[in-house]
């Protein structure tokens, strides 16, 4: 059939495409079954500020203990849970999972750390978000000021007037928004500056050029002082030496996050510095 179409190339593509959609649909079959049997689980990573070397927070980070194929990390399997619409209820199960978790941690350990939570930009089309985050801080009985949700710098750009409006309403909640993944994007200054948020992570790729380049140092703190002037704290990503969480300190960074300060862990192994 491909033949008549026009030769081997076609029936080449054929072949291999309809491979890749069979091995995608298993997975997404998967995928649901992994929320009903309890697959998917939420390792925490402590942050910490810098003022005190003590943590503050944690951020839970996706997890998914597949039958066949052992651990999956998230990005191997959100961009799929994001396009077949399973991301709300992925989303919404583990937003009351790590509620949960953290608020009975909070009384086990006698603690007061946040806990972050990773949005997916489709998340913030979904109606269903805010009640299921109200939901979650009533169930958890966890206060809306210890949770903070954090939303990739490349989800703003698509409607950066529809993601100020969703932000609003989260954070009239009660809740903290952090901007993730700073620097990867193409937000503007002039929207960064309409976005109501409470925290600026600056992504990992830039932490980890660090030391040995003055231009990026300049850059780091230009971000910080960017950041304070909107009211903003500002989180590095990916601090994995002495080195880097000595000079992330200096250019003037509150907290930062890294396997130098910790590494994400299950919520009954994290060690909290
Ligand atoms: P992210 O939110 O920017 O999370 C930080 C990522 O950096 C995590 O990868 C973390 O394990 C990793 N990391 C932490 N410290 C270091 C370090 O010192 N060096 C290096 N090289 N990496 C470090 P992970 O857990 O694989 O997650 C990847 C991304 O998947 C996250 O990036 C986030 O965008 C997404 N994700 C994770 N959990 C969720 C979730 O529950 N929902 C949604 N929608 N997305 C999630
Ligand atoms: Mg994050
Ligand atoms: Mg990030
Ligand atoms: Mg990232």
């Amino acid at each position: 059939q491909a033949k008549v179409r026009g030769g081997g190339r076609h029936a080449f593509f054929d072949v291999e495409l309809r491979e890749r959609i069979q091995r995608h649909m298993v997975l997404e079959q998967d995928l649901r079954h992994a929320v009903r049997y309890d697959e998917l689980w939420l390792a925490y990573q402590p942050i910490i500020e810098l003022r005190t070397n003590h943590a503050v927070a944690v951020e839970g980070l996706l997890r998914w203990t597949h039958p066949v194929h052992g651990l999956l990390s998230p990005a191997e399997f959100i961009p799929l849970a994001e396009e077949s619409d399973l991301i709300n209820s992925v989303g919404a199960h583990m937003m009351r999972v790590a509620t949960r978790q953290l608020a009975a941690d909070r009384q086990l350990r006698n603690h007061a750390l946040r806990l972050n939570v990773n949005l997916s930009p489709r998340q913030l089309e979904d109606p269903d978000l805010l009640p299921a985050v109200r939901d979650a801080l009533a169930t958890s009985g966890l206060p809306p000021r210890a949770l903070c949700l954090e939303i990739t710098e490349n989800a703003i750009p698509q409607d950066p007037i529809a993601a100020a409006h969703v932000m609003q309403a989260l954070r009239d909640l009660g809740v903290r928004l952090a901007i993730d993944d700073f620097g990867t994007g193409y937000s503007s200054l002039a929207q960064m500056r309409r976005l109501p948020m409470d925290v600026l992570k600056i992504d990992q790729s830039f932490i980890s050029d660090l030391p040995d380049s003055a231009q990026l140092e300049v850059v780091i703190s230009s971000i910080v002082t960017m950041a304070h002037a909107f009211g903003a704290e500002v989180v590095a990503e990916g601090v994995e030496t002495e080195r880097q969480l000595a000079l992330v300190r200096r250019l003037g960074c509150d907290q930062a996050q890294g396997h130098h300060i910790g590494t994400p862990e299950p919520i009954d192994r994290l060690v909290i510095p």
